[in-house]
């Protein structure tokens, strides 16, 4: 039996005791109370219910490395568009992403000379051209012929120096 690493989680484990003592958040259910959902990058300065001005019950967040429409994000998205709520859909890449900056080569090859693993089995799904990936992802989810009907899907850059969102036309 392996046990919890509790030196590793500590702070987290105690932060988590704070949040419950002040928990207002018991009335919610799980549909998005603003039929809204984003799809954005794993990048640690984003806070997507911040940069749209929503909070905790308001919409879905689906994240993964380069904000990329994969089949995980498609088999989501059909979920939640027939049972969660939500009917309008916003990707959000975002600038200085380093799925964007570095090709799949050069990725593997980096994880392979600083840790000696071969990560070749994985497609990471970099980008060259950000808005030409942001461009086919849009339409990725506008085409697929399982999403709820008159589902909006938008694109947008969230610049990570002003905080600010760039509407992409896709
Ligand atoms: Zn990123």
């Amino acid at each position: 039996m392996s046990q919890f690493p509790q030196d590793q989680f500590d702070d987290i484990l105690s932060a988590n005791t704070q949040f419950a003592d002040s928990f207002q958040h018991s009335e919610l259910t799980g549909t998005a109370r603003k039929g809204l959902a984003i799809i954005t990058c794993m990048d640690s300065r984003i806070s997507p219910l911040a940069v749209v001005g929503m909070q905790a019950g308001d919409a879905k967040i689906l994240r993964n490395a380069g904000a990329r429409v994969t089949d995980d994000v498609l088999r989501t998205l059909v979920l939640a568009s027939y049972l969660l709520g939500v009917n309008r859909v916003l990707v959000m890449p975002h600038t200085d992403c380093r799925m964007a900056i570095a090709d799949e080569a050069s990725i593997h090859a980096t994880i392979q000379d600083q840790f000696g693993v071969d990560t070749t089995s994985l497609e990471f799904r970099t980008v060259s051209n950000q808005r030409e990936a942001l461009t086919e992802d849009v339409a990725r989810i506008r085409s697929y012929p399982l999403l709820q009907k008159g589902v909006s899907v938008a694109g947008a850059i969230y610049n990570v120096s002003t905080g600010k969102l760039e509407p992409v036309d896709c």
